[in-house]
Protein backbone atom coordinates (compact mmCIF):
# COMPACT_ATOMS: atom_id res chain seq x y z
CA UNK A 1 0.00 0.00 0.00
CA UNK A 2 1.56 3.09 -1.09
CA UNK A 3 0.80 6.14 0.73
CA UNK A 4 0.72 9.41 -1.06
CA UNK A 5 0.24 12.78 0.25
CA UNK A 6 -0.75 16.15 -1.77
CA UNK A 7 0.36 19.39 -0.79
CA UNK A 8 -2.26 22.18 -1.89
CA UNK A 9 -5.56 22.13 -3.70
CA UNK A 10 -5.51 24.51 -6.30
CA UNK A 11 -5.49 23.83 -10.35
CA UNK A 12 -2.35 21.57 -9.89
CA UNK A 13 -2.83 19.48 -6.71
CA UNK A 14 -6.53 19.12 -6.72
CA UNK A 15 -6.44 18.15 -10.61
CA UNK A 16 -3.47 15.75 -9.31
CA UNK A 17 -5.70 13.95 -6.54
CA UNK A 18 -8.85 13.37 -8.96
CA UNK A 19 -6.43 11.77 -11.51
CA UNK A 20 -4.90 9.52 -8.99
CA UNK A 21 -7.76 8.78 -7.30
CA UNK A 22 -9.36 8.29 -10.49
CA UNK A 23 -5.94 6.29 -11.88
CA UNK A 24 -5.67 4.35 -8.52
CA UNK A 25 -9.29 3.06 -8.50
CA UNK A 26 -9.22 -1.14 -8.67
CA UNK A 27 -5.47 -0.95 -8.41
CA UNK A 28 -4.70 -1.85 -4.50
CA UNK A 29 -5.49 -0.12 -1.14
CA UNK A 30 -3.27 3.03 -1.75
CA UNK A 31 -4.05 6.05 0.80
CA UNK A 32 -4.02 9.76 -1.04
CA UNK A 33 -4.38 12.19 1.31
CA UNK A 34 -4.82 16.27 0.58
CA UNK A 35 -3.30 18.40 3.06
CA UNK A 36 -4.27 22.20 2.09
CA UNK A 37 -4.60 25.52 3.84
CA UNK A 38 -7.96 26.82 3.02
CA UNK A 39 -10.98 24.23 2.83
CA UNK A 40 -12.23 25.50 -0.66
CA UNK A 41 -11.46 24.96 -4.21
CA UNK A 42 -11.04 28.94 -5.66
CA UNK A 43 -11.47 29.17 -9.54
CA UNK A 44 -9.19 32.21 -9.75
CA UNK A 45 -9.68 32.92 -13.38
CA UNK A 46 -12.97 34.66 -12.13
CA UNK A 47 -11.45 36.82 -9.23
CA UNK A 48 -11.42 39.26 -12.01
CA UNK A 49 -15.09 39.84 -12.18
CA UNK A 50 -14.96 39.18 -8.17
CA UNK A 51 -12.87 42.69 -8.15
CA UNK A 52 -15.43 44.88 -9.91
CA UNK A 53 -18.30 43.42 -8.17
CA UNK A 54 -19.92 41.64 -11.15
CA UNK A 55 -19.57 38.23 -9.01
CA UNK A 56 -19.36 37.01 -5.59
CA UNK A 57 -16.68 35.23 -3.96
CA UNK A 58 -18.25 32.18 -3.31
CA UNK A 59 -19.63 31.59 -6.79
CA UNK A 60 -15.78 30.64 -7.72
CA UNK A 61 -15.89 28.23 -5.02
CA UNK A 62 -16.39 24.75 -3.55
CA UNK A 63 -16.20 22.41 0.15
CA UNK A 64 -12.91 20.40 -0.73
CA UNK A 65 -13.94 17.85 1.70
CA UNK A 66 -17.38 16.51 0.03
CA UNK A 67 -15.71 16.19 -2.91
CA UNK A 68 -12.59 14.31 -1.07
CA UNK A 69 -14.93 12.42 0.99
CA UNK A 70 -16.71 11.35 -2.01
CA UNK A 71 -14.19 9.92 -3.70
CA UNK A 72 -12.15 8.39 -0.85
CA UNK A 73 -9.31 10.81 -0.24
CA UNK A 74 -8.61 11.69 3.36
CA UNK A 75 -8.18 15.56 3.47
CA UNK A 76 -6.48 17.46 6.02
CA UNK A 77 -7.56 21.56 6.71
CA UNK A 78 -3.84 22.70 7.52
CA UNK A 79 -0.29 24.09 6.36
CA UNK A 80 2.87 22.34 5.61
CA UNK A 81 5.72 23.77 7.04
CA UNK A 82 8.72 21.55 6.58
CA UNK A 83 8.72 18.50 4.78
CA UNK A 84 11.15 15.81 5.47
CA UNK A 85 12.23 13.73 2.46
CA UNK A 86 15.07 11.28 3.65
CA UNK A 87 14.25 7.59 3.24
CA UNK A 88 14.24 7.42 6.82
CA UNK A 89 11.93 9.84 7.61
CA UNK A 90 9.85 11.12 4.30
CA UNK A 91 6.94 12.98 6.58
CA UNK A 92 5.41 16.46 5.93
CA UNK A 93 4.96 18.67 8.84
CA UNK A 94 1.24 20.15 8.88
CA UNK A 95 0.12 23.40 11.61
CA UNK A 96 -3.42 23.06 12.00
CA UNK A 97 -6.19 25.58 12.74
CA UNK A 98 -6.32 24.55 16.22
CA UNK A 99 -2.43 25.07 16.99
CA UNK A 100 -1.78 21.84 17.22
CA UNK A 101 1.38 20.24 14.86
CA UNK A 102 0.74 16.83 12.55
CA UNK A 103 2.69 14.37 11.03
CA UNK A 104 2.40 12.74 7.66
CA UNK A 105 3.77 9.78 6.71
CA UNK A 106 4.35 9.78 2.58
CA UNK A 107 6.18 7.17 0.22
CA UNK A 108 5.62 9.41 -2.66
CA UNK A 109 4.56 13.43 -1.83
CA UNK A 110 3.56 16.46 -4.71
CA UNK A 111 4.06 19.93 -3.59
CA UNK A 112 1.54 21.74 -5.30
CA UNK A 113 0.98 24.83 -3.18
CA UNK A 114 1.22 27.49 -6.00
CA UNK A 115 2.73 31.20 -5.23
CA UNK A 116 3.53 33.58 -1.89
CA UNK A 117 2.44 36.85 -2.58
CA UNK A 118 5.18 38.57 -2.01
CA UNK A 119 4.04 42.01 -1.01
CA UNK A 120 6.68 43.21 0.97
CA UNK A 121 8.65 43.20 -1.29
CA UNK A 122 7.65 46.83 -2.41
CA UNK A 123 6.96 48.93 0.14
CA UNK A 124 3.37 50.19 0.03
CA UNK A 125 1.96 47.52 -1.83
CA UNK A 126 -1.04 45.73 -1.51
CA UNK A 127 -4.26 46.03 0.10
CA UNK A 128 -2.99 44.78 4.02
CA UNK A 129 -0.18 47.00 4.73
CA UNK A 130 -0.26 49.05 1.47
CA UNK A 131 -2.27 51.14 -0.96
CA UNK A 132 -3.10 48.89 -3.68
CA UNK A 133 -5.47 46.55 -3.95
CA UNK A 134 -5.21 42.58 -5.74
CA UNK A 135 -7.58 40.22 -6.88
CA UNK A 136 -4.98 37.29 -6.30
CA UNK A 137 -7.77 36.10 -3.47
CA UNK A 138 -10.91 35.64 -3.10
CA UNK A 139 -10.94 38.31 -0.07
CA UNK A 140 -8.25 40.50 -2.06
CA UNK A 141 -10.84 40.40 -4.95
CA UNK A 142 -13.88 41.42 -2.74
CA UNK A 143 -11.72 44.04 -1.17
CA UNK A 144 -10.54 45.33 -4.42
CA UNK A 145 -14.47 45.37 -5.39
CA UNK A 146 -15.87 47.55 -2.39
CA UNK A 147 -13.02 50.35 -2.95
CA UNK A 148 -13.23 50.31 -6.49
CA UNK A 149 -17.57 50.76 -6.10
CA UNK A 150 -16.11 53.33 -3.63
CA UNK A 151 -14.89 54.93 -6.18
CA UNK A 152 -17.35 54.69 -8.82
CA UNK A 153 -20.09 56.26 -5.94
CA UNK A 154 -17.68 59.19 -6.16
CA UNK A 155 -17.33 59.31 -9.69
CA UNK A 156 -21.18 59.40 -10.16
CA UNK A 157 -20.86 62.43 -7.83
CA UNK A 158 -18.99 64.23 -10.50
CA UNK A 159 -15.72 63.66 -9.15
CA UNK A 160 -12.71 62.95 -11.51
CA UNK A 161 -10.15 59.85 -11.18
CA UNK A 162 -7.03 58.02 -11.83
CA UNK A 163 -6.41 54.63 -11.92
CA UNK A 164 -3.60 52.27 -12.48
CA UNK A 165 -3.68 48.29 -13.14
CA UNK A 166 -0.98 46.04 -13.67
CA UNK A 167 2.21 44.73 -12.10
CA UNK A 168 3.81 46.00 -8.85
CA UNK A 169 7.49 44.73 -9.46
CA UNK A 170 9.99 44.41 -11.96
CA UNK A 171 9.50 40.37 -11.68
CA UNK A 172 5.93 40.07 -11.07
CA UNK A 173 3.93 37.65 -13.28
CA UNK A 174 0.22 37.12 -14.35
CA UNK A 175 0.38 40.20 -15.95
CA UNK A 176 -3.00 38.22 -17.89
CA UNK A 177 -5.12 38.74 -15.14
CA UNK A 178 -4.50 42.24 -14.88
CA UNK A 179 -4.50 42.85 -18.28
CA UNK A 180 -8.60 41.43 -17.98
CA UNK A 181 -8.84 43.17 -15.31
CA UNK A 182 -8.20 46.76 -16.95
CA UNK A 183 -10.57 45.84 -19.61
CA UNK A 184 -13.67 44.97 -17.42
CA UNK A 185 -12.99 47.74 -15.57
CA UNK A 186 -12.45 50.17 -18.83
CA UNK A 187 -15.87 48.53 -20.16
CA UNK A 188 -17.98 49.10 -16.90
CA UNK A 189 -17.27 52.67 -16.55
CA UNK A 190 -18.40 52.82 -20.35
CA UNK A 191 -21.78 51.34 -19.37
CA UNK A 192 -22.15 53.35 -16.43
CA UNK A 193 -21.38 56.11 -18.61
CA UNK A 194 -18.27 57.19 -16.32
CA UNK A 195 -15.37 56.36 -18.42
CA UNK A 196 -14.48 60.12 -19.24
CA UNK A 197 -14.29 60.96 -15.92
CA UNK A 198 -11.13 58.75 -15.50
CA UNK A 199 -7.61 58.19 -16.49
CA UNK A 200 -7.04 54.91 -17.08
CA UNK A 201 -3.08 53.48 -17.23
CA UNK A 202 -1.41 49.97 -17.84
CA UNK A 203 1.97 49.82 -15.65
CA UNK A 204 3.99 46.81 -16.48
CA UNK A 205 7.37 45.42 -16.26
CA UNK A 206 6.56 43.78 -19.75
CA UNK A 207 9.32 44.45 -22.36
CA UNK A 208 6.62 44.76 -24.86
CA UNK A 209 2.55 45.54 -25.11
CA UNK A 210 0.88 42.35 -24.99
CA UNK A 211 3.96 40.30 -23.59
CA UNK A 212 2.02 38.70 -21.07
CA UNK A 213 5.09 36.76 -19.73
CA UNK A 214 5.23 34.37 -22.58
CA UNK A 215 7.07 36.45 -24.99
CA UNK A 216 4.12 37.82 -26.22
CA UNK A 217 2.77 35.55 -29.10
CA UNK A 218 2.89 35.84 -33.32
CA UNK A 219 -0.35 34.15 -35.66
CA UNK A 220 -1.14 34.52 -38.93
CA UNK A 221 -4.02 36.18 -40.09
CA UNK A 222 -4.85 37.00 -43.67
CA UNK A 223 -1.01 36.04 -45.38
CA UNK A 224 0.74 38.51 -42.34
CA UNK A 225 2.32 38.03 -38.68
CA UNK A 226 0.13 39.64 -36.22
CA UNK A 227 1.16 39.73 -32.81
CA UNK A 228 -0.45 40.31 -29.21
CA UNK A 229 1.65 43.65 -29.24
CA UNK A 230 -0.64 44.70 -31.96
CA UNK A 231 -3.81 43.13 -30.75
CA UNK A 232 -3.07 44.75 -27.08
CA UNK A 233 -2.15 47.96 -29.00
CA UNK A 234 -5.27 48.04 -30.93
CA UNK A 235 -7.43 47.47 -27.90
CA UNK A 236 -5.40 49.95 -25.44
CA UNK A 237 -5.97 52.52 -28.28
CA UNK A 238 -9.72 51.87 -28.73
CA UNK A 239 -10.40 52.11 -25.05
CA UNK A 240 -8.29 54.88 -24.26
CA UNK A 241 -5.60 53.49 -22.08
CA UNK A 242 -2.33 55.00 -21.99
CA UNK A 243 0.52 52.93 -20.91
CA UNK A 244 4.38 52.62 -18.94
CA UNK A 245 5.85 49.44 -19.62
CA UNK A 246 9.50 48.36 -18.54
CA UNK A 247 8.70 49.34 -15.67
CA UNK A 248 9.47 48.05 -11.64
CA UNK A 249 7.53 49.86 -9.14
CA UNK A 250 10.09 51.28 -6.67
CA UNK A 251 7.42 51.93 -3.90
CA UNK A 252 3.84 53.06 -3.27
CA UNK A 253 2.62 55.83 -1.38
CA UNK A 254 -0.79 57.09 -0.54
CA UNK A 255 -2.15 57.68 -3.88
CA UNK A 256 1.14 57.81 -6.12
CA UNK A 257 3.70 54.84 -7.77
CA UNK A 258 7.04 55.30 -8.30
CA UNK A 259 8.85 53.41 -10.74
CA UNK A 260 11.96 52.84 -12.62
CA UNK A 261 12.10 51.67 -16.29
CA UNK A 262 14.77 50.14 -18.05
CA UNK A 263 16.41 53.09 -19.69
CA UNK A 264 16.97 54.50 -15.70
CA UNK A 265 13.82 57.00 -15.78
CA UNK A 266 12.05 57.45 -12.53
CA UNK A 267 9.00 58.35 -12.60
CA UNK A 268 5.91 59.06 -10.22
CA UNK A 269 2.28 58.26 -11.27
CA UNK A 270 -0.82 59.55 -9.05
CA UNK A 271 -4.03 57.53 -8.39
CA UNK A 272 -7.18 57.07 -6.88
CA UNK A 273 -6.91 52.93 -7.18
CA UNK A 274 -4.62 50.95 -8.20
CA UNK A 275 -4.69 47.33 -8.54
CA UNK A 276 -1.00 45.93 -9.17
CA UNK A 277 0.13 42.54 -9.06
CA UNK A 278 2.49 41.38 -6.08
CA UNK A 279 5.99 39.32 -7.39
CA UNK A 280 5.64 35.75 -6.17
CA UNK A 281 7.77 33.69 -4.79
CA UNK A 282 7.04 30.44 -2.83
CA UNK A 283 5.42 29.38 -0.06
CA UNK A 284 7.33 29.35 3.31
CA UNK A 285 8.32 25.31 3.15
CA UNK A 286 11.72 24.23 4.86
CA UNK A 287 13.34 21.24 3.63
CA UNK A 288 15.07 19.33 6.67
CA UNK A 289 17.62 16.14 6.22
CA UNK A 290 17.65 13.37 8.78
CA UNK A 291 20.23 15.37 11.15
CA UNK A 292 17.91 17.98 11.33
CA UNK A 293 19.76 20.61 8.52
CA UNK A 294 17.71 22.66 6.95
CA UNK A 295 18.36 21.69 2.85
CA UNK A 296 15.88 24.13 1.22
CA UNK A 297 18.45 25.46 -0.81
CA UNK A 298 19.52 22.19 -2.31
CA UNK A 299 15.99 21.12 -3.14
CA UNK A 300 14.49 24.62 -4.28
CA UNK A 301 15.63 27.62 -6.07
CA UNK A 302 16.19 30.58 -4.32
CA UNK A 303 12.89 31.74 -4.99
CA UNK A 304 11.86 28.57 -2.88
CA UNK A 305 10.17 26.86 -5.70
CA UNK A 306 10.90 23.13 -5.99
CA UNK A 307 13.43 21.56 -8.68
CA UNK A 308 12.54 19.13 -10.89
CA UNK A 309 13.75 17.88 -14.17
CA UNK A 310 14.48 21.15 -15.49
CA UNK A 311 18.19 22.15 -16.97
CA UNK A 312 18.37 24.84 -14.40
CA UNK A 313 21.46 27.91 -14.85
CA UNK A 314 21.18 28.23 -18.49
CA UNK A 315 21.31 31.82 -19.91
CA UNK A 316 17.80 33.62 -21.45
CA UNK A 317 19.23 33.44 -24.97
CA UNK A 318 20.30 29.60 -24.59
CA UNK A 319 17.60 28.37 -22.75
CA UNK A 320 15.51 26.97 -25.17
CA UNK A 321 12.37 24.15 -25.34
CA UNK A 322 14.20 20.85 -23.72
CA UNK A 323 15.66 22.39 -21.34
CA UNK A 324 11.53 22.49 -19.64
CA UNK A 325 10.84 20.24 -17.26
CA UNK A 326 8.26 17.02 -18.96
CA UNK A 327 8.26 14.77 -15.60
CA UNK A 328 8.01 17.03 -12.51
CA UNK A 329 10.50 14.88 -10.33
CA UNK A 330 12.74 15.97 -7.95
CA UNK A 331 16.45 15.08 -8.97
CA UNK A 332 17.87 14.49 -5.64
CA UNK A 333 14.50 12.75 -4.24
CA UNK A 334 12.53 10.78 -6.73
CA UNK A 335 9.27 10.25 -4.71
CA UNK A 336 9.39 14.31 -4.57
CA UNK A 337 7.48 15.99 -7.56
CA UNK A 338 6.41 19.76 -7.51
CA UNK A 339 3.27 21.07 -10.18
CA UNK A 340 1.75 24.14 -11.11
CA UNK A 341 3.63 27.18 -9.53
CA UNK A 342 5.32 25.66 -7.13
CA UNK A 343 7.78 23.87 -9.58
CA UNK A 344 10.97 26.07 -10.03
CA UNK A 345 11.16 27.23 -13.72
CA UNK A 346 14.39 26.94 -15.58
CA UNK A 347 14.60 30.80 -16.68
CA UNK A 348 12.11 33.44 -17.85
CA UNK A 349 9.97 32.98 -20.95
CA UNK A 350 10.20 36.65 -21.99
CA UNK A 351 13.39 38.32 -22.38
CA UNK A 352 14.95 39.74 -19.12
CA UNK A 353 16.32 43.36 -18.87
CA UNK A 354 18.22 45.19 -16.13
CA UNK A 355 17.74 48.88 -15.56
CA UNK A 356 20.64 51.01 -15.76
CA UNK A 357 21.58 50.50 -11.68
CA UNK A 358 21.04 46.40 -12.06
CA UNK A 359 17.87 46.49 -11.35
CA UNK A 360 15.83 43.27 -13.28
CA UNK A 361 13.25 44.11 -14.94
CA UNK A 362 10.89 41.43 -17.03
CA UNK A 363 7.76 39.40 -16.11
CA UNK A 364 8.75 35.62 -14.60
CA UNK A 365 7.39 32.85 -16.28
CA UNK A 366 3.38 32.19 -15.60
CA UNK A 367 2.48 29.04 -14.83
CA UNK A 368 -1.40 29.16 -15.67
CA UNK A 369 -4.17 27.28 -14.52
CA UNK A 370 -4.19 24.88 -17.68
CA UNK A 371 0.05 24.23 -17.41
CA UNK A 372 -1.09 23.64 -13.52
CA UNK A 373 -3.37 21.21 -14.36
CA UNK A 374 -1.16 19.57 -17.09
CA UNK A 375 1.40 19.46 -14.81
CA UNK A 376 -0.44 18.26 -11.76
CA UNK A 377 -1.97 15.01 -13.98
CA UNK A 378 1.81 14.58 -15.47
CA UNK A 379 2.85 14.11 -11.76
CA UNK A 380 -0.13 11.79 -10.23
CA UNK A 381 0.48 9.70 -13.28
CA UNK A 382 4.44 9.14 -12.74
CA UNK A 383 3.18 8.78 -8.98
CA UNK A 384 0.78 5.75 -10.57
CA UNK A 385 4.12 4.57 -12.61
CA UNK A 386 6.34 4.30 -9.35
CA UNK A 387 3.93 2.71 -7.51
CA UNK A 388 3.62 -0.19 -10.05
CA UNK A 389 7.17 -0.49 -10.15
CA UNK A 390 7.59 1.23 -13.40
CA UNK A 391 10.09 4.54 -14.78
CA UNK A 392 7.85 7.61 -14.77
CA UNK A 393 6.68 8.30 -18.27
CA UNK A 394 3.86 10.52 -18.20
CA UNK A 395 5.15 14.59 -19.72
CA UNK A 396 3.37 17.62 -19.82
CA UNK A 397 6.42 20.13 -20.50
CA UNK A 398 5.45 23.81 -21.53
CA UNK A 399 7.86 23.52 -24.68
CA UNK A 400 5.38 20.46 -25.91
CA UNK A 401 1.51 21.72 -24.36
CA UNK A 402 -0.63 24.17 -25.71
CA UNK A 403 -1.59 27.45 -23.43
CA UNK A 404 -5.26 28.61 -23.77
CA UNK A 405 -5.92 31.83 -22.29
CA UNK A 406 -9.54 33.40 -22.85
CA UNK A 407 -9.14 37.17 -21.01
CA UNK A 408 -12.00 38.29 -19.86
CA UNK A 409 -12.61 42.33 -21.08
CA UNK A 410 -16.10 42.74 -20.55
CA UNK A 411 -18.74 39.94 -19.06
CA UNK A 412 -21.93 40.64 -21.23
CA UNK A 413 -23.83 37.97 -22.45
CA UNK A 414 -25.14 40.18 -25.44
CA UNK A 415 -22.26 42.36 -25.71
CA UNK A 416 -19.63 40.77 -23.96
CA UNK A 417 -16.29 40.77 -25.25
CA UNK A 418 -13.07 38.67 -24.44
CA UNK A 419 -9.57 38.09 -26.36
CA UNK A 420 -8.67 34.56 -26.80
CA UNK A 421 -5.21 33.68 -26.61
CA UNK A 422 -3.92 30.20 -28.24
CA UNK A 423 -0.29 29.20 -28.48
CA UNK A 424 1.20 26.06 -28.75
CA UNK A 425 3.48 25.65 -27.31
CA UNK A 426 3.39 27.98 -24.26
CA UNK A 427 7.71 28.12 -24.08
CA UNK A 428 9.33 28.75 -26.64
CA UNK A 429 10.82 25.72 -28.76
CA UNK A 430 13.26 26.80 -31.32
CA UNK A 431 14.11 22.63 -31.34
CA UNK A 432 10.91 21.70 -32.72
CA UNK A 433 9.93 24.78 -34.24
CA UNK A 434 13.21 27.11 -35.23
CA UNK A 435 11.38 29.94 -36.92
CA UNK A 436 9.31 31.39 -34.38
CA UNK A 437 9.64 28.67 -31.44
CA UNK A 438 5.96 28.08 -31.88
CA UNK A 439 3.97 26.51 -34.45
CA UNK A 440 1.72 29.63 -35.61
CA UNK A 441 -0.85 27.78 -37.34
CA UNK A 442 -1.98 26.50 -33.64
CA UNK A 443 -1.44 29.95 -32.53
CA UNK A 444 -4.53 32.72 -32.34
CA UNK A 445 -5.21 35.83 -30.77
CA UNK A 446 -8.76 37.34 -31.80
CA UNK A 447 -10.76 39.90 -29.81
CA UNK A 448 -14.54 39.13 -29.81
CA UNK A 449 -17.81 37.95 -28.14
CA UNK A 450 -17.68 34.42 -28.51
CA UNK A 451 -14.68 34.48 -26.00
CA UNK A 452 -16.71 36.24 -23.54
CA UNK A 453 -18.86 33.13 -23.95
CA UNK A 454 -16.56 31.13 -23.66
CA UNK A 455 -14.78 32.59 -20.50
CA UNK A 456 -18.47 31.59 -18.95
CA UNK A 457 -18.58 28.59 -20.16
CA UNK A 458 -15.27 27.59 -18.53
CA UNK A 459 -16.16 29.23 -14.94
CA UNK A 460 -18.95 26.69 -15.11
CA UNK A 461 -17.48 23.26 -16.76
CA UNK A 462 -14.40 23.71 -14.49
CA UNK A 463 -16.43 24.13 -11.48
CA UNK A 464 -18.43 20.83 -12.53
CA UNK A 465 -15.21 18.79 -13.69
CA UNK A 466 -13.32 19.83 -10.38
CA UNK A 467 -16.53 18.89 -8.28
CA UNK A 468 -16.30 15.73 -9.86
CA UNK A 469 -18.96 15.63 -10.67
CA UNK A 470 -20.39 12.78 -13.34
CA UNK A 471 -18.47 12.84 -16.55
CA UNK A 472 -16.18 15.30 -15.33
CA UNK A 473 -13.57 12.75 -17.02
CA UNK A 474 -14.55 14.14 -19.85
CA UNK A 475 -13.97 17.85 -19.96
CA UNK A 476 -10.33 18.37 -20.28
C1 LIG B 1 -6.80 37.06 -10.88
C2 LIG B 1 -6.19 35.90 -11.60
C3 LIG B 1 -6.75 35.48 -12.79
C4 LIG B 1 -6.21 34.40 -13.46
N1 LIG B 1 -6.77 34.01 -14.63
C5 LIG B 1 -6.30 32.90 -15.26
C6 LIG B 1 -6.92 32.45 -16.46
O1 LIG B 1 -7.86 33.06 -16.97
N2 LIG B 1 -6.44 31.32 -17.01
C7 LIG B 1 -5.41 30.62 -16.47
O2 LIG B 1 -5.02 29.58 -17.00
N3 LIG B 1 -4.79 31.04 -15.35
C8 LIG B 1 -5.21 32.15 -14.73
N4 LIG B 1 -4.60 32.59 -13.60
C9 LIG B 1 -3.47 31.83 -13.08
C10 LIG B 1 -3.95 30.62 -12.29
O3 LIG B 1 -4.85 31.03 -11.30
C11 LIG B 1 -2.75 29.91 -11.66
O4 LIG B 1 -1.92 29.51 -12.72
C12 LIG B 1 -3.15 28.70 -10.89
O5 LIG B 1 -3.98 29.06 -9.82
C13 LIG B 1 -1.94 27.97 -10.37
O6 LIG B 1 -2.36 26.79 -9.78
P1 LIG B 1 -1.56 26.14 -8.57
O7 LIG B 1 -2.30 24.89 -8.20
O8 LIG B 1 -0.13 26.03 -8.90
O9 LIG B 1 -1.65 27.20 -7.39
P2 LIG B 1 -2.96 27.73 -6.57
O10 LIG B 1 -4.15 27.71 -7.45
O11 LIG B 1 -2.51 28.99 -5.96
O12 LIG B 1 -3.16 26.63 -5.46
C14 LIG B 1 -2.26 26.44 -4.40
C15 LIG B 1 -2.99 25.83 -3.23
O13 LIG B 1 -2.05 25.45 -2.23
C16 LIG B 1 -2.52 25.91 -0.95
N5 LIG B 1 -1.33 26.07 -0.09
C17 LIG B 1 -0.39 27.02 -0.20
N6 LIG B 1 0.57 26.82 0.72
C18 LIG B 1 0.22 25.73 1.42
C19 LIG B 1 0.83 25.03 2.49
N7 LIG B 1 2.00 25.41 3.01
N8 LIG B 1 0.20 23.95 2.99
C20 LIG B 1 -1.00 23.54 2.46
N9 LIG B 1 -1.61 24.18 1.44
C21 LIG B 1 -1.00 25.25 0.91
C22 LIG B 1 -3.23 27.19 -1.28
O14 LIG B 1 -4.11 27.56 -0.25
C23 LIG B 1 -3.95 26.81 -2.57
O15 LIG B 1 -5.14 26.13 -2.30
C24 LIG B 1 -5.08 33.71 -12.92
C25 LIG B 1 -4.51 34.15 -11.74
C26 LIG B 1 -5.04 35.25 -11.08
C27 LIG B 1 -4.41 35.71 -9.80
Amino acid sequence: MAKIVIVGAGFAGHYAALVLQDALKGRGNHEITVISRVPKFTYIPSLVWVGIGQMRAEETQFDLKPVYDKLGINYIHGTVVEVHPDPEDQYVVVNLPNGQTQNVKYDYVLIATGPYLNFPAVEGLGPEKGYTQSICTPPHATEASSKYLELVHKLEKGERAKIIIGTGHGLATCQGAAFEYICNIHNDLVDRGLRDRVELMWLSNEPALGDFGIDGLETKYKGNIFTSEDMVRYVFEQYGIRWEIRSHVRKIEEGKVHTLNLDGEEKEFEFDFAMLIPPFKAQPIKWIDKDGNDITSKVCNPAGFVKVDANYGKPYDELDGPDWPRKYQNPIYKNVFAAGIAFAPPGPLSKPGKAPDGTPIGPTPPRTGYTAELSGKAAALNIVDMIEGREPSHTASMAETPGLCVASMKNKILDGEAATIAIFPVARNRAAYPEYGRDLDNCAAEVGMAGAWFKLFLHYAFLYKLQAKPGWKLIP
